[in-house]
């Protein structure tokens, strides 16, 4: 079918490589393009002779546009899949619309200076894509991505109207160090230790930090503290879900891992403001990155699942109605197949399946999109096939 570009090559990336090449009648060609490249040539090592999938590698800085935008018109593809940080969403979405491809990614721009995320900048590029005849399809992660997915089909299939839903993150792997995290610890730590928020009544409610706490049983897993986050799906359901009252998130936490941040932010260790150290500027939180276990790394010590998904309540023929949607991954199983624990599993899956749906047409409009803009049942059907395969409750535990 055609060509895509995955841009970085860290612990997503890895496994939606990995996905990308199993699914090689849709992906017949492939480059595999970030800032280190002896990483994407390690990958590419790997998976050749495992897929008809052709692979190419490149070295680019997606900082800049220039040099992106000449990497894209010579490589050529039908989609770029942005899997870097979020610091390079809209650099990314500029190379796009200079070269003329489609773009999708998993995270929303936020400022590398200010650890706030919204989808303004991003959603402001809309006319720019409309006229442009391209797709950007924001977030194509599991939260957001798949949670938003499944509130779409729950709207579908199940709801007149939704008026609350609780999204639920719950990792209970164990990766035996007392401190890691499982995806890019400056992203990580930046979105955890921010200000909790929730929409309700039309409005943001603001939270300290990990102010509200409840204990949930997930189903396969027993009962964990779950805290409420502010996350970047709420804002695009509270405008895209009618009839909706209230969304709040919820992800779960050890003790361990809390003592640990609370202790790191209390020397100032998670600070992105910059300090001088032996004459030269450095910020806090990426030297603490630097020391921290390197998330890609703890694939084959982590035992143990997650559950990701999203209780919603609402009406259907006048009569109030429940609903729980939810996916659970094995760490170990997530490993012997793509060598990623689950949550870069859980990340990578839909954001091939995403560039999928916008590769073969299925999932294309001019535009700047939220995953829950679009038709789902192609998306939760892809879900079952590879690999994320979801479960339905009509009678779940209700967050209080
Ligand atoms: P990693 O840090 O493991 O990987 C990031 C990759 O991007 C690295 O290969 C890095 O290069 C590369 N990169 C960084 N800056 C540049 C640049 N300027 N130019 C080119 N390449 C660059 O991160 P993760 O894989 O953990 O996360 C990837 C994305 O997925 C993030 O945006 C994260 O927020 C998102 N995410 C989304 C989730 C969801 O459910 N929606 C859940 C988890 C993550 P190098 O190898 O040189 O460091």
């Amino acid at each position: 079918m055609g060509k895509v570009m995955v841009i970085g090559c860290g612990g997503v990336a890895s496994v939606a490589i990995h996905k990308i090449c199993q699914n090689d009648e849709v992906f017949t060609e492939l480059c595999i393009a970030s800032r280190t490249v002896s990483k994407c040539d390690a990958l590419k090592e790997k998976l050749e002779g495992t897929t008809k999938t052709k692979i190419t590698t490149a070295q680019v800085d997606a900082d800049d546009v220039d040099a992106l935008t000449a990497l894209i018109k010579k490589e050529k593809p039908e989609v770029v899949l942005n899997l870097a940080l979020p610091y390079q969403d809209l650099t990314i979405m500029d190379a796009c619309l200079a070269a003329g491809v489609h773009y999708i990614d998993t995270a929303n721009y936020e400022p590398e200076d200010t650890a706030k995320f919204e989808y303004k900048w991003q959603w402001a590029y809309r006319e720019k894509f409309e006229k442009a005849g391209l797709t950007a399809l924001l977030g194509s992660g599991f939260d957001p991505g798949v949670t938003s997915v499944f509130s779409a089909y729950a709207l579908k299939h199940y709801f007149y109207e939704i008026n609350y839903i609780d999204i639920l993150d719950c990792n209970a792997g164990d990766h035996g160090y007392p401190f890691a995290t499982n995806f890019n610890p400056e992203i990580n730590i930046r979105e955890v230790s921010a200000k909790g928020s929730y929409w309700e009544d039309g409005r943001w409610v603001e939270t300290e930090p990990m102010e509200i706490k409840r204990v949930y049983n997930f189903p396969e897993i027993g009962e964990k503290d779950m805290y409420l986050l502010h996350h970047e799906e709420i804002e695009s359901l509270a405008l895209n879900i009618p009839g909706i009252k209230r969304i709040r998130f919820f992800m779960t936490f050890g003790e361990s891992y809390l003592n640990h941040l609370r202790c790191l932010e209390d020397v100032g260790m998670t600070s992105i403001e910059p300090i001088m150290y032996e004459g030269r500027e450095i910020v806090p939180l990426q030297f603490l990155k630097a020391v921290l276990p390197d998330p890609s790394s703890l694939g084959p010590r982590t035992k143990g699942k997650t559950n990701i998904g999203c209780i919603f309540i609402g009406k259907k023929d006048g009569q109030e109605k429940k609903l729980y949607i939810y996916n659970t991954c094995d760490h170990q199983e997530c490993y012997k197949e793509v060598g990623s624990q689950a949550v870069a599993y859980t990340t990578g899956v839909p954001a091939m399946i995403g560039a999928m749906m916008v590769m073969t047409g299925t999932w294309q409009k001019p535009g700047v999109y939220n995953m829950e803009e679009f038709d789902p049942d192609p998306f939760m059907d892809a879900l079952n096939k590879w690999g994320l395969p979801w479960k339905i409750s009509e009678d779940p535990e209700l967050v209080e």
